[in-house]
């Protein structure tokens, strides 16, 4: 018998680590899933003011677009690197949680995405975000 198939999705997300908690690593997932994406853009900048795109109140801490890149279907998530807004990268990988949540959870209230953001952040483990942490780029762009 040969051998199972395996998807190049499988391939893809074999070494995200694993919690042990089935839906929160399914998540983690399928944050990785999109953070791999040739069509989505993360980057870290200063001064992220609200281009009224996503007019929500998270807008000066984090960022998403989803008509981004030269065909208008990508998306962008800018993550705001200025110390007032997140003092290390820990607090940067919170609001990449939530902006990540925007896309899987995409039709539901930002209420929701809040309460979701939360739960991640209890449940996800240190490696876990320490591996979400590592697709944060070092750099920061100007605009
Ligand atoms: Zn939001």
């Amino acid at each position: 018998m040969p051998p199972p198939v395996q998807t190049q999705r499988e391939r893809f997300l074999r070494d995200v680590p694993r919690s042990g908690d089935a839906l929160v690593d399914w998540i983690l997932k399928q944050f990785v899933f999109f953070l791999r994406k040739e069509t989505v853009r993360l980057k870290r900048k200063k001064r992220l003011i609200d281009k009224d795109i996503d007019p929500h109140r998270r807008a000066l801490m984090g960022l998403i677009s989803f008509d981004a890149g030269p065909s208008g279907e990508g998306i962008e998530i800018t993550i705001n690197s200025a110390k007032s807004m997140h003092c290390n990268r820990d607090e940067e990988v919170e609001t990449l949680i939530h902006e990540l949540c925007h896309i899987v959870f995409w039709k539901t209230w930002e209420h929701f995405i809040d309460q979701i953001e939360r739960i991640l952040i209890k449940r996800l483990t240190v490696e876990q975000k320490t591996y979400l942490k590592s697709f944060l780029p070092r750099h920061e762009v100007k605009s």
